[in-house]
């Protein structure tokens, strides 16, 4: 299979600003997600592979052109980005047809594949209106439908779930995890810790201009619950003797009752073994976080 996506020393300065300091990255089938404190460059990242900003020096490749200098190669990409490109004063249904006609395809085409991915993010409603008069949360689904009009090889996404319902950010993700193995290179950036466990792919991590780890989610997971510490929450009030029983240190802010606790552990496995003491106690788990670990490993390193 072809590299989709080839960079090699990618600088891009901003007058003094250094926001992408000698990146290299050879993309990977399937979802590559990219995570990053804001102004890591995340989304300078993006704007470079898709040719909207020309490299202060090194090399962006996809397929083997340079997309800054090379128009045709664009119709095989997409790019959602935080600002939408739409139209304000067309309806929906007039902006897919613009775009959708950019792509060369046929107005029935633009419309029966809109439809199809609208109704499933409850926007069908919205077709006949005009985008000035839609909320955040319906021009990002908007954008997303426009981003996957063209079908394309090469799919950048910034924040695509930023704005969106809990159920209308699940179908992106599962679509988007299907989509993946349509054999498309599929680049996720993601501010969502908790979205993050949702994928069993690769991991970029961002800081200050460069990549600072490729990694999997899997890996990362395992390794940050090496001596680290992770959330519990309960479902109702637990007595503190009972997450005393479980047998691992922790901490409450509560004296009596708790209905969520910290408790370190030592490696991933513990993780069962603590639930199922609690559990066994008539505890009822509710939930379990790692965010706090994962926070910390993105902002300073692990
Ligand atoms: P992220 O997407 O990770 O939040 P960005 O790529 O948006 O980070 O920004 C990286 C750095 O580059 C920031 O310091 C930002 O202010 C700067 N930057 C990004 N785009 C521009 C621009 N068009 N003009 C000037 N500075 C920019």
């Amino acid at each position: 299979m072809e590299t989709a996506i080839s960079i090699k020393n990618l600088y891009k300065t901003f007058r003094k600003t250094v926001a992408l300091d000698n990146v290299s990255f050879i993309s990977k089938e399937g979802v590559n997600i990219i995570l990053g404190p804001n102004g890591a460059g995340k989304s300078t990242f993006l704007r470079c592979i898709i040719g909207l900003y020309k490299p202060s020096s090194g090399s962006v490749s996809v397929f083997g052109k340079r997309p800054y200098f090379d128009d045709e190669i664009r119709d095989k990409m997409s790019l959602l980005s935080d600002n939408y490109a739409l139209y304000d004063f067309l309806t929906v249904k007039q902006n897919l047809r613009f775009f959708g006609n950019l792509y060369k395809l046929k107005d029935n085409e633009i419309f029966s594949k809109s439809k199809n991915i609208l109704k499933e993010m409850d926007a069908l409603k919205f077709f006949d209106r005009k985008v000035v008069e839609l909320s955040r949360g319906t021009k990002q689904k908007i954008a997303f439908c426009r981003a996957m009009l063209n079908d394309p090889d090469v799919l950048l996404l910034d924040e695509p779930t930023a704005f969106l319902d809990a159920s209308s950010s699940e179908w992106i993700r599962n679509f988007i995890l299907d989509y993946g193995k349509k054999r498309k290179t599929i680049l996720f950036v993601t501010q969502k810790l908790d979205e993050v466990s949702r994928f069993n792919s690769r991991l970029i991590i961002m800081r200050e201009g460069k990549i600072v780890e490729d990694t999997t989610t899997y890996y990362i997971y395992n390794d940050i619950m090496k001596s680290s510490s992770i959330l519990i929450r309960f479902a109702r009030p637990v007595a503190i003797s009972v997450l005393k029983k479980a047998g691992y240190k922790f901490d409450s802010m509560e004296s009596k009752e708790v209905s969520s606790a910290k408790f370190y552990i030592n490696n991933y496995k513990d993780v069962n073994s603590l639930v199922g003491k609690l559990i066994k106690n008539k505890a009822f788990v509710l939930g379990i976080d790692y965010i706090e670990p994962l926070v910390e490993r993105i902002s300073k390193g692990g």
